[in-house]
Protein backbone atom coordinates (compact mmCIF):
# COMPACT_ATOMS: atom_id res chain seq x y z
CA UNK A 1 0.00 0.00 0.00
CA UNK A 2 1.26 3.39 -0.81
CA UNK A 3 2.16 6.19 2.16
CA UNK A 4 0.45 9.09 2.29
CA UNK A 5 2.00 11.84 4.26
CA UNK A 6 0.54 15.33 5.76
CA UNK A 7 1.55 18.83 6.29
CA UNK A 8 3.45 19.30 9.53
CA UNK A 9 1.75 22.27 11.06
CA UNK A 10 1.60 23.37 14.64
CA UNK A 11 3.34 20.08 15.78
CA UNK A 12 1.04 17.49 14.21
CA UNK A 13 0.51 16.14 11.11
CA UNK A 14 -2.50 16.83 9.13
CA UNK A 15 -3.92 15.30 6.42
CA UNK A 16 -4.59 17.49 2.93
CA UNK A 17 -8.16 16.94 1.27
CA UNK A 18 -6.08 16.17 -1.94
CA UNK A 19 -2.54 14.39 -2.62
CA UNK A 20 0.33 14.21 -5.22
CA UNK A 21 2.53 11.16 -5.91
CA UNK A 22 6.22 11.14 -5.59
CA UNK A 23 7.98 8.80 -7.98
CA UNK A 24 11.54 7.40 -8.57
CA UNK A 25 13.14 8.64 -11.54
CA UNK A 26 15.00 5.89 -12.15
CA UNK A 27 11.98 4.31 -12.18
CA UNK A 28 8.54 5.59 -12.75
CA UNK A 29 6.22 2.51 -11.93
CA UNK A 30 7.67 2.93 -8.52
CA UNK A 31 5.68 5.52 -6.13
CA UNK A 32 7.26 6.93 -3.01
CA UNK A 33 4.25 7.86 -1.61
CA UNK A 34 1.54 10.64 -1.69
CA UNK A 35 1.71 13.75 0.04
CA UNK A 36 -0.39 16.39 1.02
CA UNK A 37 -1.37 19.16 -1.68
CA UNK A 38 -1.35 21.88 0.53
CA UNK A 39 -3.59 24.86 -0.06
CA UNK A 40 -4.01 28.88 0.96
CA UNK A 41 -6.03 28.33 3.77
CA UNK A 42 -3.12 25.04 4.84
CA UNK A 43 -0.04 27.70 4.11
CA UNK A 44 -1.82 30.39 6.57
CA UNK A 45 -2.88 27.86 9.35
CA UNK A 46 1.13 27.14 9.29
CA UNK A 47 2.09 30.91 9.73
CA UNK A 48 -0.12 31.64 12.06
CA UNK A 49 1.29 28.52 14.11
CA UNK A 50 4.87 29.64 13.48
CA UNK A 51 3.70 33.03 14.34
CA UNK A 52 2.03 31.69 17.30
CA UNK A 53 5.55 30.41 18.47
CA UNK A 54 7.86 33.56 17.77
CA UNK A 55 7.58 34.58 21.19
CA UNK A 56 8.33 32.09 23.70
CA UNK A 57 10.89 30.38 20.66
CA UNK A 58 12.99 33.98 20.47
CA UNK A 59 12.89 34.15 24.28
CA UNK A 60 15.13 31.08 24.60
CA UNK A 61 18.47 31.63 24.97
CA UNK A 62 20.94 30.75 21.37
CA UNK A 63 22.46 28.05 23.42
CA UNK A 64 18.81 26.57 23.61
CA UNK A 65 17.82 26.69 20.33
CA UNK A 66 21.01 25.27 19.22
CA UNK A 67 20.10 22.10 21.72
CA UNK A 68 17.55 21.16 19.22
CA UNK A 69 20.18 21.90 16.21
CA UNK A 70 22.53 19.71 17.99
CA UNK A 71 19.46 16.68 18.73
CA UNK A 72 18.50 16.68 14.92
CA UNK A 73 22.28 16.41 13.88
CA UNK A 74 22.56 13.56 16.07
CA UNK A 75 19.50 11.97 14.85
CA UNK A 76 20.68 12.31 11.04
CA UNK A 77 23.62 11.10 12.03
CA UNK A 78 21.97 7.46 12.90
CA UNK A 79 20.10 7.48 10.49
CA UNK A 80 22.46 8.70 7.74
CA UNK A 81 22.56 5.51 5.48
CA UNK A 82 18.16 5.41 5.85
CA UNK A 83 17.81 9.31 4.53
CA UNK A 84 20.31 8.45 1.51
CA UNK A 85 18.51 5.62 0.38
CA UNK A 86 15.36 7.62 0.74
CA UNK A 87 16.86 10.52 -1.49
CA UNK A 88 18.51 8.19 -4.39
CA UNK A 89 14.90 6.71 -4.49
CA UNK A 90 13.13 10.32 -4.93
CA UNK A 91 15.75 12.31 -6.55
CA UNK A 92 17.95 9.76 -8.72
CA UNK A 93 21.58 11.53 -7.50
CA UNK A 94 24.12 8.12 -6.91
CA UNK A 95 24.14 7.15 -3.27
CA UNK A 96 27.76 8.08 -2.77
CA UNK A 97 26.25 11.64 -3.74
CA UNK A 98 23.45 10.88 -1.59
CA UNK A 99 25.56 10.13 1.40
CA UNK A 100 28.09 13.34 1.13
CA UNK A 101 24.78 15.18 1.29
CA UNK A 102 22.89 13.66 4.01
CA UNK A 103 26.63 13.98 5.74
CA UNK A 104 26.27 17.69 5.04
CA UNK A 105 23.20 18.20 6.61
CA UNK A 106 25.35 16.79 9.88
CA UNK A 107 27.58 19.16 9.70
CA UNK A 108 25.38 22.08 8.81
CA UNK A 109 23.02 21.55 11.98
CA UNK A 110 26.35 21.14 13.99
CA UNK A 111 27.63 24.45 12.69
CA UNK A 112 24.35 26.49 13.53
CA UNK A 113 24.38 24.69 16.71
CA UNK A 114 27.09 26.61 17.87
CA UNK A 115 25.99 29.64 16.39
CA UNK A 116 23.86 29.85 19.30
CA UNK A 117 27.02 30.96 21.68
CA UNK A 118 29.41 32.79 19.18
CA UNK A 119 29.19 36.66 19.29
CA UNK A 120 26.82 38.66 17.37
CA UNK A 121 27.27 42.33 18.08
CA UNK A 122 29.95 45.22 18.82
CA UNK A 123 30.27 47.38 20.91
CA UNK A 124 30.50 51.20 19.44
CA UNK A 125 32.27 53.92 21.80
CA UNK A 126 29.75 56.62 22.05
CA UNK A 127 30.47 60.41 21.91
CA UNK A 128 28.69 61.06 24.97
CA UNK A 129 30.98 59.27 27.79
CA UNK A 130 27.86 58.73 29.65
CA UNK A 131 26.01 56.38 26.95
CA UNK A 132 27.04 52.93 26.34
CA UNK A 133 26.34 51.80 22.83
CA UNK A 134 26.28 48.54 21.35
CA UNK A 135 24.63 46.41 18.37
CA UNK A 136 23.10 43.04 18.81
CA UNK A 137 20.88 41.07 16.52
CA UNK A 138 17.32 40.65 16.77
CA UNK A 139 15.47 37.65 14.43
CA UNK A 140 13.27 38.63 11.39
CA UNK A 141 10.21 36.96 12.68
CA UNK A 142 8.58 34.39 10.35
CA UNK A 143 10.46 32.93 7.56
CA UNK A 144 9.36 31.44 4.82
CA UNK A 145 11.92 28.62 3.04
CA UNK A 146 11.12 27.55 -0.13
CA UNK A 147 13.86 25.11 -1.61
CA UNK A 148 14.53 23.16 -4.99
CA UNK A 149 15.02 19.44 -5.58
CA UNK A 150 18.47 19.09 -6.39
CA UNK A 151 19.83 19.20 -2.48
CA UNK A 152 16.50 18.16 -1.38
CA UNK A 153 18.52 17.57 2.31
CA UNK A 154 20.96 20.02 2.61
CA UNK A 155 19.83 23.10 0.86
CA UNK A 156 16.31 22.95 3.56
CA UNK A 157 19.15 22.55 6.52
CA UNK A 158 21.35 25.35 5.43
CA UNK A 159 18.58 27.58 5.37
CA UNK A 160 16.50 26.26 8.67
CA UNK A 161 18.99 25.74 10.47
CA UNK A 162 20.07 29.16 10.74
CA UNK A 163 16.49 30.59 10.63
CA UNK A 164 15.99 28.45 13.72
CA UNK A 165 18.98 29.24 15.67
CA UNK A 166 18.84 32.90 15.19
CA UNK A 167 15.30 32.93 16.78
CA UNK A 168 13.38 32.89 13.79
CA UNK A 169 10.30 30.51 13.20
CA UNK A 170 9.87 28.72 9.79
CA UNK A 171 7.66 27.79 7.23
CA UNK A 172 9.05 25.52 5.35
CA UNK A 173 7.88 24.24 1.32
CA UNK A 174 10.03 21.70 -0.67
CA UNK A 175 9.79 20.93 -4.24
CA UNK A 176 6.88 19.00 -5.18
CA UNK A 177 9.64 16.23 -6.96
CA UNK A 178 11.49 15.69 -3.54
CA UNK A 179 8.22 15.83 -0.70
CA UNK A 180 9.42 12.82 0.65
CA UNK A 181 12.37 13.72 2.07
CA UNK A 182 11.36 17.32 2.99
CA UNK A 183 9.12 15.55 5.49
CA UNK A 184 12.01 13.64 6.44
CA UNK A 185 14.05 16.94 6.91
CA UNK A 186 10.93 18.35 9.13
CA UNK A 187 10.62 14.59 11.33
CA UNK A 188 14.04 15.31 12.38
CA UNK A 189 13.44 19.00 13.98
CA UNK A 190 10.09 16.99 15.06
CA UNK A 191 11.90 14.68 16.73
CA UNK A 192 14.24 16.81 18.20
CA UNK A 193 11.77 17.90 20.35
CA UNK A 194 11.30 21.70 19.43
CA UNK A 195 8.43 23.28 20.67
CA UNK A 196 5.29 23.18 18.20
CA UNK A 197 4.82 25.63 15.63
CA UNK A 198 8.50 26.32 15.38
CA UNK A 199 9.30 24.70 12.49
CA UNK A 200 5.67 23.69 9.98
CA UNK A 201 6.12 22.18 6.72
CA UNK A 202 3.75 22.38 3.88
CA UNK A 203 3.98 20.55 0.64
CA UNK A 204 2.44 21.39 -2.98
CA UNK A 205 2.68 23.47 -6.05
CA UNK A 206 4.98 26.35 -5.33
CA UNK A 207 2.59 28.09 -8.34
CA UNK A 208 -0.74 27.14 -6.33
CA UNK A 209 1.05 28.58 -2.45
CA UNK A 210 4.24 29.93 -3.33
CA UNK A 211 2.12 33.74 -3.56
CA UNK A 212 0.48 33.44 0.47
CA UNK A 213 4.44 31.85 1.69
CA UNK A 214 5.45 35.58 0.51
CA UNK A 215 2.86 38.11 0.28
CA UNK A 216 0.89 36.91 3.67
CA UNK A 217 1.53 39.93 5.87
CA UNK A 218 3.18 37.43 9.16
CA UNK A 219 6.18 36.34 6.92
CA UNK A 220 8.41 38.43 7.61
CA UNK A 221 11.92 36.98 5.59
CA UNK A 222 12.03 34.59 2.68
CA UNK A 223 14.93 32.36 1.81
CA UNK A 224 14.32 30.70 -1.98
CA UNK A 225 16.59 28.56 -3.87
CA UNK A 226 15.89 27.92 -7.62
CA UNK A 227 15.16 29.21 -11.34
CA UNK A 228 15.53 32.77 -12.29
CA UNK A 229 12.02 32.61 -13.64
CA UNK A 230 10.35 31.93 -10.01
CA UNK A 231 12.79 33.78 -7.64
CA UNK A 232 12.41 37.47 -9.53
CA UNK A 233 8.42 37.01 -9.03
CA UNK A 234 9.26 36.11 -5.59
CA UNK A 235 11.93 38.89 -4.98
CA UNK A 236 9.37 41.61 -6.34
CA UNK A 237 6.22 40.06 -4.42
CA UNK A 238 8.05 40.47 -1.15
CA UNK A 239 9.60 43.92 -2.22
CA UNK A 240 6.07 45.38 -2.45
CA UNK A 241 5.86 44.85 1.25
CA UNK A 242 9.38 45.33 1.98
CA UNK A 243 10.04 41.96 3.57
CA UNK A 244 13.67 40.69 3.57
CA UNK A 245 14.06 38.17 0.95
CA UNK A 246 17.04 35.88 -0.01
CA UNK A 247 17.32 34.59 -3.69
CA UNK A 248 19.80 32.23 -5.29
CA UNK A 249 19.30 30.75 -8.78
CA UNK A 250 21.15 30.11 -11.41
CA UNK A 251 24.66 29.42 -13.03
CA UNK A 252 25.99 29.14 -16.47
CA UNK A 253 29.50 27.90 -14.89
CA UNK A 254 32.91 27.82 -16.94
CA UNK A 255 36.03 26.27 -16.30
CA UNK A 256 39.02 27.99 -18.19
CA UNK A 257 41.61 25.51 -19.23
CA UNK A 258 45.40 26.74 -19.73
CA UNK A 259 48.18 25.31 -21.81
CA UNK A 260 50.00 25.12 -18.50
CA UNK A 261 47.45 22.71 -16.34
CA UNK A 262 48.01 19.27 -15.72
CA UNK A 263 45.45 18.34 -18.44
CA UNK A 264 44.90 15.10 -16.91
CA UNK A 265 43.52 16.94 -13.71
CA UNK A 266 41.57 19.96 -16.07
CA UNK A 267 39.84 16.43 -18.19
CA UNK A 268 38.98 14.81 -14.80
CA UNK A 269 37.75 17.65 -13.42
CA UNK A 270 35.74 19.23 -15.72
CA UNK A 271 33.97 15.89 -16.66
CA UNK A 272 33.27 15.69 -12.52
CA UNK A 273 31.56 18.57 -12.86
CA UNK A 274 30.19 18.28 -15.54
CA UNK A 275 28.00 15.09 -15.52
CA UNK A 276 28.48 14.00 -11.94
CA UNK A 277 24.71 14.25 -10.68
CA UNK A 278 24.11 14.32 -14.62
CA UNK A 279 24.90 18.06 -13.94
CA UNK A 280 22.10 19.14 -11.70
CA UNK A 281 24.33 21.10 -9.66
CA UNK A 282 23.70 25.01 -9.83
CA UNK A 283 27.55 24.96 -9.57
CA UNK A 284 27.99 22.38 -12.06
CA UNK A 285 30.13 22.78 -14.84
CA UNK A 286 28.55 23.96 -18.22
CA UNK A 287 31.70 25.53 -20.52
CA UNK A 288 34.98 24.93 -21.00
CA UNK A 289 36.70 27.53 -22.01
CA UNK A 290 40.07 25.90 -23.77
CA UNK A 291 43.17 27.68 -24.94
CA UNK A 292 43.97 27.23 -28.53
CA UNK A 293 47.39 24.92 -28.02
CA UNK A 294 45.75 22.44 -26.09
CA UNK A 295 42.38 22.27 -27.63
CA UNK A 296 42.43 19.64 -29.35
CA UNK A 297 44.57 17.08 -26.94
CA UNK A 298 41.90 18.66 -24.38
CA UNK A 299 38.69 17.67 -26.36
CA UNK A 300 39.45 13.99 -27.70
CA UNK A 301 40.92 12.89 -23.96
CA UNK A 302 37.56 14.32 -22.61
CA UNK A 303 35.42 12.32 -25.11
CA UNK A 304 37.30 9.82 -24.62
CA UNK A 305 36.48 9.64 -21.04
CA UNK A 306 32.92 10.93 -21.24
CA UNK A 307 32.18 7.97 -23.47
CA UNK A 308 32.96 5.19 -20.91
CA UNK A 309 30.84 6.90 -18.25
CA UNK A 310 28.67 4.63 -16.32
CA UNK A 311 24.61 5.98 -16.89
CA UNK A 312 22.76 3.95 -14.23
CA UNK A 313 20.29 3.67 -11.82
CA UNK A 314 21.97 5.64 -8.27
CA UNK A 315 21.63 2.22 -6.02
CA UNK A 316 24.42 1.27 -8.56
CA UNK A 317 27.58 2.25 -6.86
CA UNK A 318 28.94 1.85 -10.23
CA UNK A 319 27.39 4.37 -12.16
CA UNK A 320 28.32 7.83 -12.54
CA UNK A 321 25.53 9.46 -13.99
CA UNK A 322 22.05 8.64 -12.58
CA UNK A 323 18.62 9.82 -14.03
CA UNK A 324 17.30 13.01 -14.26
CA UNK A 325 14.89 14.30 -11.67
CA UNK A 326 11.98 14.27 -13.95
CA UNK A 327 10.09 13.48 -16.72
CA UNK A 328 9.47 17.53 -17.60
CA UNK A 329 13.61 18.14 -16.73
CA UNK A 330 14.25 15.39 -19.14
CA UNK A 331 11.87 16.69 -21.87
CA UNK A 332 13.69 20.20 -20.82
CA UNK A 333 17.07 19.04 -21.41
CA UNK A 334 16.36 17.07 -25.09
CA UNK A 335 14.96 20.38 -25.68
CA UNK A 336 18.05 22.16 -25.35
CA UNK A 337 20.23 19.53 -26.60
CA UNK A 338 18.05 19.47 -30.07
CA UNK A 339 18.50 23.31 -30.13
CA UNK A 340 22.26 23.13 -29.42
CA UNK A 341 22.51 20.61 -32.77
CA UNK A 342 21.84 23.53 -34.94
CA UNK A 343 24.06 26.02 -33.48
CA UNK A 344 27.44 23.23 -32.73
CA UNK A 345 29.12 20.42 -33.59
CA UNK A 346 27.80 17.29 -31.23
CA UNK A 347 30.79 14.79 -30.40
CA UNK A 348 28.97 12.53 -27.98
CA UNK A 349 25.88 11.65 -26.53
CA UNK A 350 23.08 13.98 -27.78
CA UNK A 351 20.27 11.92 -26.32
CA UNK A 352 18.41 9.22 -23.92
CA UNK A 353 21.10 6.63 -24.11
CA UNK A 354 19.41 3.60 -25.66
CA UNK A 355 18.66 -0.08 -23.80
CA UNK A 356 15.54 -1.39 -21.68
CA UNK A 357 17.85 -0.70 -18.90
CA UNK A 358 16.94 3.09 -19.35
CA UNK A 359 13.13 2.65 -20.41
CA UNK A 360 11.69 3.17 -17.33
CA UNK A 361 13.45 6.12 -15.69
CA UNK A 362 14.39 9.70 -16.74
CA UNK A 363 17.89 9.31 -18.45
CA UNK A 364 20.10 11.73 -20.67
CA UNK A 365 23.12 10.89 -21.87
CA UNK A 366 26.58 13.15 -21.19
CA UNK A 367 26.30 15.43 -23.97
CA UNK A 368 29.30 17.19 -25.42
CA UNK A 369 29.19 19.93 -27.99
CA UNK A 370 32.13 21.84 -29.28
CA UNK A 371 32.74 24.54 -31.89
CA UNK A 372 30.03 26.24 -29.97
CA UNK A 373 29.91 30.49 -30.04
CA UNK A 374 29.50 32.93 -27.21
CA UNK A 375 25.92 33.93 -28.42
CA UNK A 376 24.78 30.19 -28.60
CA UNK A 377 22.15 29.38 -26.67
CA UNK A 378 24.38 26.43 -25.62
CA UNK A 379 26.89 29.30 -23.99
CA UNK A 380 23.96 31.23 -22.47
CA UNK A 381 21.36 29.09 -21.38
CA UNK A 382 20.89 27.11 -18.25
CA UNK A 383 20.03 24.02 -19.04
CA UNK A 384 20.74 22.04 -15.92
CA UNK A 385 21.46 18.55 -17.22
CA UNK A 386 24.21 16.32 -18.25
CA UNK A 387 25.09 19.06 -21.30
CA UNK A 388 28.79 20.82 -21.76
CA UNK A 389 29.65 23.53 -24.27
CA UNK A 390 33.15 23.56 -25.55
CA UNK A 391 34.56 26.80 -26.53
CA UNK A 392 38.00 28.23 -27.95
CA UNK A 393 39.84 31.24 -26.57
CA UNK A 394 43.23 32.18 -28.68
CA UNK A 395 44.53 33.52 -24.84
CA UNK A 396 43.91 34.72 -21.16
CA UNK A 397 42.19 37.59 -21.82
CA UNK A 398 39.81 36.27 -24.57
CA UNK A 399 39.38 33.25 -22.06
CA UNK A 400 37.95 35.39 -19.25
CA UNK A 401 35.67 37.75 -21.29
CA UNK A 402 33.87 34.13 -22.70
CA UNK A 403 33.75 33.23 -19.41
CA UNK A 404 32.38 36.67 -18.35
CA UNK A 405 29.64 36.79 -21.01
CA UNK A 406 26.85 35.70 -19.61
CA UNK A 407 23.87 37.14 -17.26
CA UNK A 408 24.59 34.76 -14.15
CA UNK A 409 27.87 34.72 -12.25
CA UNK A 410 27.78 31.33 -9.50
CA UNK A 411 31.53 29.91 -10.02
CA UNK A 412 33.98 29.44 -12.19
CA UNK A 413 37.30 27.48 -12.42
CA UNK A 414 40.89 27.66 -13.80
CA UNK A 415 43.05 25.28 -14.64
CA UNK A 416 46.70 26.43 -14.70
CA UNK A 417 50.16 26.24 -12.65
CA UNK A 418 51.01 30.04 -12.94
CA UNK A 419 50.49 32.06 -10.37
CA UNK A 420 50.32 35.44 -12.28
CA UNK A 421 47.44 33.89 -14.24
CA UNK A 422 45.55 33.08 -10.95
CA UNK A 423 45.72 36.74 -9.82
CA UNK A 424 44.42 37.69 -13.12
CA UNK A 425 41.58 35.08 -12.94
CA UNK A 426 40.69 35.93 -9.81
CA UNK A 427 40.76 39.48 -9.79
CA UNK A 428 38.44 39.72 -13.37
CA UNK A 429 35.96 36.79 -13.42
CA UNK A 430 32.48 37.35 -12.14
CA UNK A 431 31.40 34.57 -9.72
CA UNK A 432 30.44 34.17 -6.23
CA UNK A 433 32.50 30.92 -5.77
CA UNK A 434 35.73 31.16 -7.41
CA UNK A 435 38.52 28.14 -7.40
CA UNK A 436 41.33 27.39 -8.97
CA UNK A 437 42.79 23.54 -10.12
CA UNK A 438 38.80 22.28 -8.71
CA UNK A 439 35.49 21.57 -10.05
CA UNK A 440 33.17 24.78 -10.13
CA UNK A 441 30.97 22.40 -7.84
CA UNK A 442 31.63 21.51 -4.56
CA UNK A 443 31.59 23.80 -1.35
CA UNK A 444 32.26 24.09 2.08
CA UNK A 445 29.31 24.25 4.72
CA UNK A 446 31.36 26.80 6.89
CA UNK A 447 32.28 28.79 3.75
CA UNK A 448 29.93 31.85 2.46
CA UNK A 449 27.87 30.85 -0.98
CA UNK A 450 26.51 32.71 -3.16
CA UNK A 451 26.47 34.22 -6.44
CA UNK A 452 26.35 37.65 -8.29
CA UNK A 453 24.98 39.06 -11.38
CA UNK A 454 21.12 37.22 -12.07
CA UNK A 455 22.53 34.12 -9.76
CA UNK A 456 22.02 35.72 -6.83
CA UNK A 457 20.04 38.34 -5.06
CA UNK A 458 23.03 39.48 -3.45
CA UNK A 459 23.18 37.95 0.25
CA UNK A 460 25.32 35.04 1.30
CA UNK A 461 24.35 31.88 2.62
CA UNK A 462 26.42 29.08 4.75
CA UNK A 463 28.67 29.71 7.51
CA UNK A 464 28.11 33.15 9.57
CA UNK A 465 27.02 34.93 6.68
CA UNK A 466 23.83 33.31 7.29
CA UNK A 467 23.74 35.76 10.45
CA UNK A 468 23.12 38.82 7.41
CA UNK A 469 20.35 37.49 5.94
CA UNK A 470 18.23 35.96 9.04
CA UNK A 471 18.43 38.46 11.82
CA UNK A 472 18.32 42.84 11.71
CA UNK A 473 20.85 44.71 13.46
CA UNK A 474 19.48 46.59 16.79
CA UNK A 475 21.48 49.77 18.03
CA UNK A 476 21.18 49.76 21.41
CA UNK A 477 21.93 53.35 23.33
CA UNK A 478 22.03 53.38 27.30
CA UNK A 479 22.09 56.27 28.99
CA UNK A 480 22.53 56.63 33.14
CA UNK A 481 19.36 57.62 34.72
CA UNK A 482 19.24 61.55 35.96
CA UNK A 483 21.08 64.81 34.32
P1 LIG B 1 11.89 26.24 -9.36
O1 LIG B 1 12.17 27.69 -9.30
O2 LIG B 1 10.89 25.76 -10.30
O3 LIG B 1 11.38 25.74 -7.90
C1 LIG B 1 12.04 26.07 -6.71
C2 LIG B 1 11.00 26.13 -5.60
O4 LIG B 1 10.10 27.21 -5.85
C3 LIG B 1 10.14 24.88 -5.51
O5 LIG B 1 9.83 24.61 -4.17
C4 LIG B 1 8.90 25.28 -6.27
O6 LIG B 1 7.75 24.57 -5.94
C5 LIG B 1 8.77 26.72 -5.83
N1 LIG B 1 7.92 27.52 -6.70
C6 LIG B 1 7.54 27.29 -7.99
N2 LIG B 1 6.73 28.28 -8.43
C7 LIG B 1 6.58 29.15 -7.39
C8 LIG B 1 5.88 30.36 -7.21
N3 LIG B 1 5.13 30.89 -8.20
N4 LIG B 1 5.96 30.98 -6.03
C9 LIG B 1 6.70 30.49 -5.03
N5 LIG B 1 7.37 29.32 -5.12
C10 LIG B 1 7.33 28.67 -6.29
O7 LIG B 1 13.29 25.54 -9.52
P2 LIG B 1 13.63 23.98 -9.48
O8 LIG B 1 13.11 23.35 -8.25
O9 LIG B 1 13.17 23.40 -10.76
O10 LIG B 1 15.22 24.01 -9.33
C11 LIG B 1 16.04 24.16 -10.42
C12 LIG B 1 16.59 25.55 -10.49
O11 LIG B 1 17.13 25.95 -9.24
C13 LIG B 1 17.73 25.67 -11.47
O12 LIG B 1 17.52 26.78 -12.29
C14 LIG B 1 18.97 25.89 -10.60
O13 LIG B 1 19.97 26.63 -11.16
C15 LIG B 1 18.43 26.54 -9.40
N6 LIG B 1 19.24 26.21 -8.24
C16 LIG B 1 20.07 27.18 -7.73
C17 LIG B 1 20.89 26.92 -6.66
C18 LIG B 1 21.74 27.99 -6.07
O14 LIG B 1 22.11 27.88 -4.91
N7 LIG B 1 22.05 29.04 -6.79
C19 LIG B 1 20.93 25.58 -6.05
C20 LIG B 1 20.01 24.66 -6.64
C21 LIG B 1 19.21 24.98 -7.70
P3 LIG B 1 7.25 23.35 -6.89
O15 LIG B 1 8.35 22.36 -6.89
O16 LIG B 1 6.02 22.90 -6.20
O17 LIG B 1 6.99 23.93 -8.24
Amino acid sequence: MTDTYGNFLDGKWVKARTAFASINPADARDVIGMFASADTADVRRAIDAAAGALASWKSLSGFGRGEFLRKAADILQGRLEEVAQAMVRENGKTIAEARGETARGVALLRFYAAEGVRPCGEVIPSVNPRTFVYTTRVPLGVVSVITPWNFPVAIPIWKIAPALVYGNTVVFKPASATPHCGVLVAGLFEESGIPQGVINLVTGGGRDIGEELVRNPKVHGVTFTGSNSVGRRIGSWAAERGTKFQLEMGGKNPVIVMPDCDLEQAVTLTLRGAFGYAGQKCTATSRAIVLDSVYDSFVEKLVDKTRALKVGPGTDEGNFVPPVVSEEQQRSILAAIEKGKAEARLLCGGGVPSGEAYAHGFYVAPTIFTDVTADASLAQEEIFGPVLAIMRARNLDEAIALANQVRFGLSASIFTRDLNTVQEYAGRIEAGVVKVNSETAGIEPQVPFGGVKESSSHSREQGRAALEFFTSIRSVYIDRAGC
